[in-house]
């Protein structure tokens, strides 16, 4: 569409409030940045977000700690899991992780050695503040299989933590209110998920300059996976401009 609609793109530049001078209207949809936690320690070399994983392709250690098990946490983990090709994009693949085969070969097209999956890549340890079952609040029909993916990978799951502090060891935490149970889980690399916040500096930038303008998606506000409402946000702004 942006071909056929002859819609100009300027890629790969960071857009600062001066390059935009001359248009009639601006919209902001510069998405979102990771939360800060506040965790001692979080400056650390060993600890990244996952924006660097994803985007920037940081180097991450074998045994890895994922902070936060919402949807990002659990995208994340499943990520770090496999090295290589994914096999959700090779039939064959997919089918022996899930023991999946022809029904017209086996009932049910359940293969009979049951599901094969490939050894994790790293050791992974996926972390949460809440006292409840890992990715209880995922999309109800897809959530059962994020957890699937991960306890085929031994994903090891821990909850109802404080976050004490992070060093060279790993990271140290606690349970419960009274701060209980000291414990470290040892890990080369800690990813940050834990959470976004509105990236509004343009747009900030901008109202400072008495400029106007439009903000939509994870720039109004930063809901975790919620695509749908940046699209119907920027659909309806355009329609009306
Ligand atoms: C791992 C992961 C999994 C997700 N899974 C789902 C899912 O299953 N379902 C779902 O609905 N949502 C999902 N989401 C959330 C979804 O990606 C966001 O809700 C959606 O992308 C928000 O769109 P946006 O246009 O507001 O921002 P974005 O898509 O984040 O786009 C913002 C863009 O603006 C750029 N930018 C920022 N500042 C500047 C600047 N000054 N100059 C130029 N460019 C700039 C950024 O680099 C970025 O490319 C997921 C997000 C992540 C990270």
């Amino acid at each position: 569409m942006i071909a056929e609609l002859k819609i100009e793109t300027k890629l790969g530049k960071t857009v600062a409030a001066k390059d935009l001078d001359g248009f009639d209207e601006v919209i902001i949809a510069t998405g979102v940045l990771p939360r800060n936690t506040d965790i001692p320690g979080q400056d650390g070399n060993n600890v990244v977000n996952y924006i660097d994983v994803l985007r920037h392709k940081v180097a991450v250690g074998k045994r890895v700690g994922v902070i936060g098990a919402g949807g990002i946490g659990f995208d994340i983990c499943e990520f770090l899991a496999h090295e290589g090709d994914s096999p959700t994009e090779h039939l064959p693949a997919w089918m022996k992780e899930w023991g999946v085969s022809d029904p017209a070969e086996h009932r049910g097209g359940l293969a009979p050695e049951g599901p094969q999956p490939e050894p994790s890549a790293r050791e992974i340890t996926l972390i949460q503040r809440k006292a409840e079952k890992h990715g209880k609040r995922l999309g109800k029909t897809t959530g059962w299989i994020h957890r699937s993916a991960l306890k085929m990978k031994n994903v090891s799951f821990v909850g109802g933590v404080n976050y004490e502090r992070i060093d060279i060891d790993g990271l140290h935490v606690s349970f419960g209110e009274a701060r209980e149970n000291p414990t470290l889980i040892e890990v080369d690399t800690i990813v940050m998920c834990a959470g976004q916040t509105p990236e509004r500096s343009l747009a900030d930038a901008l109202i400072a300059q008495g400029k106007n303008c439009h903000v939509i998606g994870g720039a109004d506000v930063a809901a975790e996976l919620d695509a749908k409402r940046a699209i119907d946000q920027g659909t309806r702004l355009a329609a009306t401009l």
